[in-house]
Order: C-alpha cells, then structure tokens, then sequence
C-alpha cells in the first residue's frame, strides 16, 4: 500500500497573527470613549493580560468591560488582514497543512468562518477553537497543537508560544508589539516580526 504524503501541520492564531485586532481596538475606543490614541500609543510595553489597562488607564474591571463591548461590535467583525499574510500563507500552503487555533469564543465563531472565508479563502483546512475562557478548563493551545499533531505554532503571545515549545512544538512569536517585544525567547521560540520574516523561517527564503 502507498504512504499517504502528510504535510507538517502549522497551527496560527487568529487575532493580531492573521487579523489587525490592535487597530481595530484603537478605532472603536477612540469613537467610543473620545480617546486619541495614535498607533504609537497602542505599541508601548507592557504585560499581555489586561495590555490596554496601561493606554486606557482604566482599572482592570473597567478594561474588561470595555473590550467586551468591543468583541460584540462590528470592529471585531471587521478586522482587516494582516500585511503580508495572505500571500506567504498561499506560499506555506503548497508544503504545510495550516489550521487556525483560536481562543476566541463562542461570540466569535460565526464571524472567524466568515471572516477566514473573506480574507484567507481556501487556505486552512481545519479552525479550532481553544476554550481557554471556560471555567476551570485545562485547555490550552499548546495541549490543542499537541493532540492535533502541529508541528510548529505562530502567535503574538509569549505564554501559547512558551507552553507549546515546552511540548516539544517549534513556536513563531509573531509581531513587533508592545506585549511581546521585550520577552526574552528561550530555546524553542524564534521570533518572526511580520509574514515575509515568517517565509525566510519556513519556506527558507
Ligand atoms: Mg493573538
């Protein structure tokens, strides 16, 4: 019997990897709250969790609110692309089997097909939704990229990148941002600051 020719799995984030939700963020809190935040602004450091509670300077209950009203806006809908993705994506698919892994939740799946289909048409062959919001789950990216046999991991946050190197996963920080610039990157963790860095790392060009 002939061996079926399986390509390495490549798991990608959604949001701020694939889709600009920093911009979007910007725009909808400065129409909303009157802030004038400039890109700039959304790039200072500062930790992942709760990163806006350092441009807003809002508590974190406040925070979390305000970026609730955000996840159900049309901005959240309507994120615009990435620069660059799509193209390098197109490139990755001829030699990987790309999947989404995504900790968007139930509020967002709907508008991740719809949005997928519109920007990346034809170009992931599976989306998994990772519940890192339910209660007292142990889910996690990491074990999500390990059970579905993902060979490398790209995403913008330090500790989905950390855990899934520490299975064994080879994981792409992706972005120049403000959360996760600063991080030193141990063994199993490269950065790739945009999608042309990220096809000199996997495509070798
Ligand atoms: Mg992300």
């Amino acid at each position: 019997m002939l061996m079926k020719m399986t390509k390495k799995i490549i798991a990608i984030d959604a949001d701020d990897t694939l889709f600009d939700e920093n911009t979007a963020v910007r725009h909808f809190m400065n129409n909303h709250y009157g802030f004038k935040h400039t890109a700039k602004d959304y790039l200072v450091e500062g930790p992942f969790d709760n990163y806006w509670e350092n441009i807003w300077h809002k508590n974190s209950a406040e925070t979390t609110t305000m970026y609730e009203e955000f996840v159900v806006s049309s901005y959240k809908e309507n994120l615009k692309p990435i620069t660059g993705a799509l193209s390098v994506l197109n490139e990755l698919n001829k030699q990987y089997d790309l999947v989404i892994v995504t900790s968007r939740d139930q509020r967002g799946i709907k508008m991740t097909h719809s949005s997928l289909a519109l920007h990346y048409p034809n170009i992931f062959s599976d989306v998994h939704f990772v519940p890192l919001w339910g209660d007292g789950s142990e889910a996690t990216k990491a074990k999500i990229c390990s059970e579905i046999g993902a060979s490398y991991l790209i995403d913008d946050c330090f500790e989905h990148c950390l855990l899934a190197a520490e299975a064994g996963i080879s994981a792409i920080l992706f972005g120049d941002y403000g959360w996760n610039r600063q991080q030193n990157l141990p063994k199993g963790i490269i950065r790739c600051k945009d999608w042309e860095a990220v096809r000199r790392a996997l495509c070798g060009k």
